[in-house]
């Protein structure tokens, strides 16, 4: 069972952003920013290794980069944001289906790195 899977079939209702064959882009449930925005890919990988090693890798990943600078411009913030993602529970993954933050709307000066 994985909570993102049930989203991407809609058994889970999501805020949509922005869709394609390829991904579903929906509204974070718990925002840290004025956009808070889940780019997650429609096939099951748990991270980005899996998606990175999978046969079908690189088109999700092209298709991942592009409908991320789309739900930038959706969300008017092209000119400014952050994309994060996290990888495995040390580094703070909680959902295992991998999946991009788009932040923006705020102030994005203070940086890990
Ligand atoms: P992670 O910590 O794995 O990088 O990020 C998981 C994100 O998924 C968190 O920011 C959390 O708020 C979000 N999230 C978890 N469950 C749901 C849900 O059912 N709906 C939505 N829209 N976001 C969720
Ligand atoms: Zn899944």
């Amino acid at each position: 069972m994985c909570i993102f899977c049930d989203i991407v079939e809609g058994k889970i209702p999501s805020s949509k952003v922005y869709e394609n064959d390829y991904v579903l882009c929906f509204n974070d449930i718990n925002p840290v920013a004025p956009v808070h925005v889940l780019v997650v890919p429609k096939k099951h990988f748990a991270n980005i290794n899996e998606l990175a090693s999978d046969p079908e890798g690189a088109l999700y990943s092209a298709e991942i980069t592009k409908a991320i600078a789309e739900v930038a411009k959706i969300k008017g913030v092209s000119d400014a944001y952050r994309t994060i993602n996290n990888c495995g529970e040390g580094a703070g993954q909680t959902v295992m289906h991998v999946h991009f933050h788009v932040i923006g709307g705020t102030n994005l000066t203070e940086k890990l790195i």
